[in-house]
């Protein structure tokens, strides 16, 4: 007989590991699935981002994060998840991507790029960072073009255009000139985003009145091309000599594969997932959401700080569903 697993929970980021924590706390059976390393996503922000949240608030279960300020970095944040992974002793298999999911009857059949597994629940917590926004503009797939940053010394002296107005394009573009690129900002808005953090953004607007940084407003990119980029500027097209492109406007959910679990998405430009904001179940029973993957186009409307809460909310139901001999293991 095949094992069946109590949840099977997609994604090892801060909020699957705060399910799977949660589900080990009460005694249910669970397995968690990352396709790359703990707390992937983290793995890849920019090696020297500092959270907006003070870490008190990136706690998973009230266990202290301790970090230098009060802000975190990057690489305090991946120790502080690594270390609950592996204190607790978390099953977590890394490295192993889930390619498909389905119901038959009342289990789920997962696939993995491993195994297969069965299971009663399934947690999707798979986050928005694998995908970009495209530009969707002619020259976006040369390979001077990324859609993630990581590290400032690789463009120093290089002629960098930076696309965003929020908080990752605006410490790129900070950093990127700090270690002597030339930068030049493209803003489609008139102003630099206002949730960019408040201790940064006096600095970005200060280093564009004195000139330091040149930005663009009410402006996009048009076409990249090997040494140039094209900006359309209110109406008027600019051509600039270009080293490389920083583009950096935002992620979203994989709507494919809620998609294919039969999650029901909204219609409108927010692509809602449907889900019960109380237990955290889709309109698949036994199918639960969790972490910031819930805000489907409104990527700004989960981060950890506010999403953590989900972990107790979903083990909640699924106990509350539970026969009641079947809890107690
Ligand atoms: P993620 O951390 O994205 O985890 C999803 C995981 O699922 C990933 O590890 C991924 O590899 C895995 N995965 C995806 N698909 C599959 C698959 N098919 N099979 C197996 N695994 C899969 N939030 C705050 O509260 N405070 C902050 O200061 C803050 N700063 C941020 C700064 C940046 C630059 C960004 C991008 C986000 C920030 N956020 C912040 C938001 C929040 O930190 C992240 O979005 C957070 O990672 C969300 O956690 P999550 O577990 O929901 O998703």
């Amino acid at each position: 007989m095949k094992k069946v697993y109590d949840i099977i929970i997609i994604g090892g980021g801060p909020i699957g590991i705060a399910c799977g924590l949660e589900a080990k706390k009460n005694g249910l059976d669970y397995l968690i699935l990352e396709k790359g390393p703990i707390v992937n996503s983290l793995f890849h922000y920019p090696t020297n981002m500092q959270f907006f949240s003070s870490s008190e608030k990136l706690e998973i279960d009230e266990i202290p994060f301790i970090s230098k300020e009060a802000k975190p970095k990057r690489d305090e944040a991946l120790e502080y998840y690594r270390r609950i992974v592996t204190s607790n002793k978390l099953n977590i298999h890394l490295f192993e991507k889930v390619e498909s999911v389905k119901k038959d009857s009342n289990r789920f059949n997962v696939i993995s790029s491993k195994n297969t597994y069965s299971s009663n629940q399934i947690i999707l917590a798979t986050g928005f960072y694998d995908i970009p926004n495209l530009l969707n503009i002619p020259g976006e797939d040369l390979s001077k073009v990324t859609h993630y940053y990581d590290n400032p010394h690789y463009y120093s002296g290089q002629k960098v255009a930076v696309v965003g107005a929020s908080n990752s394009a605006i410490d790129a573009a900070l950093e990127c000139w700090r270690k002597g690129a030339e930068v030049t900002l493209i803003i489609r808005g008139d102003e630099v985003g206002q949730r960019v953090k408040y201790w940064v953004r006096p600095d970005i607007i200060n280093r564009i009145e004195e000139g330091s940084i040149k930005a663009y407003f009410k402006s996009s990119l048009v076409r990249i091309e090997k040494n140039t980029v094209t900006i359309n500027v209110e109406g008027k097209h600019i051509t600039i000599d270009n080293d490389f492109v920083l583009a950096l406007t935002g992620y979203k959910p994989n709507f494919n594969f809620l998609k294919m679990l039969g999650v029901h998405i909204s219609d409108d430009e927010k692509k809602l997932p449907q889900y019960n904001p109380d237990s955290m179940e889709t309109n698949i029973e036994g199918l639960y959401l969790a972490g910031v993957i819930c805000g489907g186009m409104e990527t700004h409307k989960w981060f950890i700080e506010n999403s953590r809460i989900h972990a107790k909310q979903i083990i909640q139901d699924i106990l509350s569903k539970q026969p009641s001999t079947s809890a107690i293991k």
